[in-house]
């Protein structure tokens, strides 16, 4: 395509070029030159009229040099044109020989409309040759007129304006409009990568102190500076914002996450298409104790993969089913997506998700006959792992013991501070011993970790953070440097281990 699509632009251009000078030259011959027999500015279509005036231009006024000038006037005083006058007014001076007048080019071509003041030097023609040598009132001197308002000057800047087209105040006013939308949408679009590179790397965007004296105004506007410093259009750009479109409110923040979210959404919504897609559902609450219902879509897309998608983080008053549906159905709705699509639930197993008469599996399933509940297999390895735990007695006694080793150590800094310079110094004794290399990241010290109820996985975190501290090995003895008291209980568990 690009090798047959550029000759036929040159040709396109070639053919508009060609056509315009055609046009020209069809114009400059079609003017009327004699002023006496020309039809007023005013009569011609608006858009043509700065065409026309170019073309009169570029003819000069129209200056005949008769053999003889017809007379005029009473027989015994005749008089007549002189063409010696086209030298004291070579820019404007016309003559008629049709109407044996005066005609001042510049006035015709831009008068818009009839005007009185101009009227007899571009409608009427000027015939009364007696009067041209009475000094300063010669009517061509008294039609140009000493302000700088007069008609006629008016028809001469108007010329300037014309000519010197490119510098008029319009194409001004463009180019400083052109460079200002650059400069607005190059500072809109260092807003929206930060806003990005920010919610990628899951960053708060906000700073504690915004103001211009901080010395950290947070991660959105320190970023945009240090975009700003590799680039120096962007720099110019930030540096000097207009008043009103600096884009750095915490509203055009929030703005720019709602149009980036909006778009996710859109394309999950894309890839599931017509298919029926199941949904996913956990309740959870965030930092400040708020419900929140976090929405996964399960469904195959056009390729025949089975996808995943997190959709969306409603905000729910309570964890009725009632209220759970309510807002599901309401998020579906907004996408498009209907219910009767639905095959298949999964959510934990609490009364309210899957209880037969009333969870909200139910009252899905009431509407729709194939939303068949799964109960999510994720929660039910982890029930079943920690049940059959319970059971063997050596499992529980030791995850109990090591929950309560923790939570000893955790409750108090003081403990946990031991036993951190503790670790500390066993590592500079194996490192001194030569049982331990250094490396990069090797040999941090991290924290103890409780096992949770809800997580298996958590239980192994946690067995590995207190292998760390060497709480779960045999034999061990609590060191000399622990105080008495956590001594006391340190010996008291790592017996039962
Ligand atoms: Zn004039």
């Amino acid at each position: 395509m690009p090798e047959s699509s550029t000759p036929a632009i040159e040709q396109n251009t070639f053919e508009t070029q060609r056509t315009e000078t055609e046009e020209n030259e069809d114009l400059l011959s079609s003017l009327e030159r004699d002023p006496g027999l020309r039809i007023p500015m005013w009569d011609y279509p608006y858009e043509k009229r700065d065409q026309i005036r170019r073309a009169y231009l570029k003819l000069k006024p129209y200056q005949p040099i008769l053999k003889s000038f017809s007379f005029s006037g009473p027989d015994s005083h005749r008089r007549r044109f002189q063409s010696s006058w086209y030298k004291k007014f070579p820019d404007w001076l016309e003559y008629s020989p049709s109407q044996d007048a005066a005609f001042c080019l510049l006035c015709y071509l831009f008068s818009n409309k009839p005007n009185p003041n101009t009227k007899t030097f571009t409608m009427v023609g000027f015939s009364n040759w007696k009067k041209v040598n009475d000094g300063n009132n010669c009517p061509f001197i008294t039609h140009v007129g000493g302000s700088p308002c007069s008609a006629h000057n008016n028809s001469v800047r108007a010329k300037l304006d014309l000519l010197n087209d490119r510098g008029h105040i319009r194409h001004a006013l463009i180019a400083q409009g052109e460079e200002q939308i650059k400069r607005n949408r190059l500072r809109l679009r260092t807003s929206i990568d930060v806003v990005r590179l920010l919610t990628l790397q899951s960053c708060p965007l906000r700073g504690h102190d915004e103001s211009e004296t901080s010395e950290n105004q947070g991660n959105f506007l320190e970023f945009r500076k240090a975009f700003a410093r590799y680039n120096d259009e962007v720099s110019k750009a930030i540096e000097n914002p207009d008043y009103n479109a600096k884009y750095v409110a915490s509203s055009i923040q929030k703005e720019i996450l709602q149009i980036i979210s909006a778009k996710v959404r859109n394309h999950i919504r894309e890839e599931i298409g017509e298919s029926k897609f199941c949904i996913i559902v956990d309740e959870a609450r965030d930092e400040a104790r708020r419900e929140q219902m976090a929405i996964v879509l399960r469904f195959v897309d056009k390729n025949g993969s089975i996808r995943e998608r997190f959709l969306q983080l409603v905000r729910v008053n309570d964890t009725s089913a009632t209220t759970l549906k309510r807002e599901l159905c309401l998020v579906l709705k907004e996408h498009n997506l209907l219910v009767e699509n639905i095959h298949g639930q999964g959510y934990d197993g609490a009364s309210n998700m899957r209880g037969e008469w009333n969870g909200l599996q139910a009252l899905f399933l009431a509407d729709c006959p194939y939303a068949y509940y799964v109960h999510c297999f994720a929660h039910r390895l982890q029930l079943a792992l920690v049940a059959a735990s319970k059971e063997v007695s050596s499992v529980h006694q030791f995850f109990s013991n090591l929950n309560f080793i923790i939570n000893t150590i955790n409750s108090s800094p003081k403990r946990h501070d031991e036993l951190q310079a503790r670790k500390t110094a066993e590592i500079e004794d194996l490192l001194l011993s030569g049982q331990l290399e250094t490396g990069r990241g090797a040999n941090q010290i991290g924290t103890l970790k409780r096992a949770g109820d809800t997580r298996w996985a958590s239980h192994l975190q946690s067995i590995h953070s207190s292998g760390e501290f060497s709480l779960v090995s045999t034999g061990a003895r609590p060191p000399q440097r622990f105080s008495h008291n956590t001594k006391r209980i340190l010996t008291f568990n790592i017996k039962i281990l």
